[in-house]
């Protein structure tokens, strides 16, 4: 069973050496005695969520989730399918997405594993590690739960070409809204604007003045801003909010690999605006997931949501692939295929 484990704690920018694809003799199969799933891993989510998985426990820090262990698997969401189940819930043969292991095969035991059915095996399979999966629901529930769009908001969306932000700038358009995209290259521009719908879009690794770059497109200030980002994009589109504007805080991708995270110095703003800024939290919505997912799907069989995905091949490439997400480097959402059946 080969998988991909971490050698040591990070600081900083995660490298590729920092895991290692070992290979164990464990047998796979479900103990006797054990009540549990055994899955072969199909297709592995990268999301930038495991960076702080891979750091030292802070002394103080109220964290949900503890980091990963040393020598073990990586774990995260993903598509599988079950070769053996002692469960009342799961058949051998069926296809799931869910919480397992960056390995070939995992053992999925209680309490309850994070498991959902795939229901829509006409779509692509690759769409539950994304769009159809955490990725989906995180930007359905961000959007519409938090950020409660209204018809003919201007909406802001940063790292708009990435897994969430391709989805927030479609579901933007389907509510009737303005929507306007960050991302990091020229490539990503022209996909935001000939792919996925958005209104207008930038480069923000080429405009001198975020700032001044967001005035321009949003003349009477921005409605709704979903930030995937952080830091400097945070605090510039502060400054663009309308009064009663809001601000969703899925995501600090900008933060996670620097020693002292930077302040947010413009966020008095939000006082005189009387802007609400909320964190969403994508596991506080899995009991939605059912609603969701036949909403999600017939937009991506009505064509109202397109899906770029950026797929590599082997979990020797996993290490990579998951690197790849801090310099920018995927384009839409990241996916390692480790088989296909
Ligand atoms: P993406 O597919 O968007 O990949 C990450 C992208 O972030 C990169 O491609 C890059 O795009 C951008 N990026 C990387 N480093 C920086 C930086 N220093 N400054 C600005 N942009 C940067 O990832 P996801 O869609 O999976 O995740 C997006 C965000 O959503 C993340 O912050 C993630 O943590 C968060 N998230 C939150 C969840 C929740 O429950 N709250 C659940 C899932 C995700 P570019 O080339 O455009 O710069």
């Amino acid at each position: 069973n080969r998988k991909v484990v971490l050698k040591s704690y990070v600081t900083g920018y995660p490298v590729v050496e920092d895991m290692e694809v070992v290979a164990d003799s464990v047998e796979l199969r479900v103990p006797a005695g054990v009540t549990g799933v055994l899955v072969k891993n199909l297709y592995l989510s990268c999301d930038p969520w495991m960076r702080g998985r891979m750091s030292k426990p802070q002394e103080g820090a109220a964290v949900s989730v503890p980091p990963f262990a040393i020598g073990e698997a990586l774990v995260n969401y993903g598509v599988c399918k079950v070769v053996e189940s002692t469960h009342p819930g799961f058949k051998a043969g069926e296809l799931v997405w869910g919480m397992s292991g960056w390995e070939e095969y995992t053992l999925l035991t209680q309490p309850e594993p994070l498991l959902f059915k795939i229901t829509h095996p006409e779509l692509p399979l690759s769409h539950y590690s994304g769009v159809l999966g955490m990725t989906g629901l995180t930007a359905y529930s961000g959007f519409v739960e938090v950020g409660r769009p209204k018809k003919g908001d201007a909406v802001f969306v940063s790292a708009a070409s990435g897994a969430v932000g391709q989805i927030v700038g479609q579901l933007a358009k389907i509510s009737g809204c303005y929507v306007v995209g960050s991302a990091g290259s020229d490539e990503k521009v022209a996909l935001l604007k000939t792919k996925f719908g958005y209104d207008d879009a930038f480069n923000y690794k080429s405009e001198a003045s975020l700032a001044a770059a967001l005035k321009r497109r949003f003349p009477d200030g921005i409605d709704l801003f979903y930030d995937n980002v952080g830091g400097a994009t945070l605090d510039a589109a502060l400054l663009q909010m309308r009064h009663g504007g809001r601000v969703v805080v899925c995501g600090m991708i900008s933060q996670y690999n620097l020693e002292e995270p930077e302040g947010v110095r413009n966020l008095r703003v939000i006082i005189p605006m009387a802007v609400r800024l909320e964190g969403v939290n994508v596991m506080d919505y899995f009991h939605t997931y059912a609603r969701f997912e036949e909403e999600m799907a017939g937009y991506i069989k009505e064509g109202k949501v397109k899906v770029v995905e950026d797929v590599v091949e082997g979990i020797d490439k996993a290490p990579q692939a998951l690197i790849g997400l801090f310099s920018g480097k995927n384009v839409g959402k990241q996916l390692v295929v480790v088989a296909t059946d």
